[in-house]
């Protein structure tokens, strides 16, 4: 890799490599010279105990993943956890209604419901992405300089928790709001991970920033509901 901004995973301080090739076939995981520990050991091990450390919030796993690796899916991420949370909710509403009537061309007015979901699951989205990157951005001191576009990916990035959406959408009658209450916790408490980590800084300002997230979120949704209300007024009274 081409790359001079790793990360030790252990302190948090710049390195230039993550291992040196040795040509005659040897490969060797290279010591921070800060810490004295490999810079990051997370090379040698299996993606599936990665996920495993990330999932358990660990903050080298979320060093490596961060600053280490170039994975680029946080996009693709995204549009499948918009997707899967659009599909719930839309499927939510639905599911009160009896079902078997032949009245199929209801489906159409429902697929514009779908999007309507998909379309307020992305806004919802924005506003927390972007109530988290001004509440960093007006918070003075060292983190106001910091890249937007790295503090995007790796909110998108630990947004993953949301593909436990999946589960949901396939069982959706079997799941308690319980379930999707702890899905969101948990992709909260990932979302304050991946900001300390990037930040690092401490743990209160990465949750307050969350916080600051959550409520823009939950302002926009307020708001779109209150849109759809009005509109609805509006149609009632051209009938
Ligand atoms: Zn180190």
């Amino acid at each position: 890799m081409g790359r001079a901004d790793f990360r030790c995973i252990e302190c948090n301080e710049p390195a230039t490599e993550l291992h040196r090739d040795y040509r005659n076939g040897i490969l060797k995981i290279t010591l921070c010279g800060s810490c004295q520990k490999p810079v990051d050991k997370y090379i040698e091990y299996d993606p599936v105990i990665i996920l495993i450390d990330a999932i358990l919030c660990k903050t080298q796993a979320f060093r490596h993943i961060l600053f280490n690796t170039s994975l680029d899916i946080h996009w693709k991420l995204c549009a499948f956890c918009v997707l899967c949370e659009a599909y719930l909710r839309w499927s939510l509403l639905h599911s009160s209604e009896p079902s078997g009537h032949p009245a199929d061309i209801i489906r159409y007015t429902k697929e514009w419901e779908f999007y309507g979901m998909v379309a307020l699951a992305s806004l919802e989205l924005s506003a927390f992405c972007g109530g988290v990157l001004c509440f960093l951005w007006a918070v003075p001191g060292r983190h106001r300089g910091h890249h937007v576009r790295l503090l995007l990916r790796a909110l998108l990035l630990s947004c993953y928790g949301k593909a436990l959406l999946v589960p949901a959408v396939i069982w959706e009658h079997d799941f308690s709001p319980l379930c999707l209450g702890l899905i969101k916790l948990f992709v909260l408490t990932s979302n304050s991970q991946a900001v300390r980590v990037i930040l690092n800084c401490r743990r209160r300002l990465a949750l307050v920033a969350v916080g600051v997230g959550l409520l823009s979120e939950m302002l926009a949704a307020r708001a779109s509901q209150r849109l759809a209300w009005s509109i609805q007024d509006t149609e009632a009274m051209f009938d």
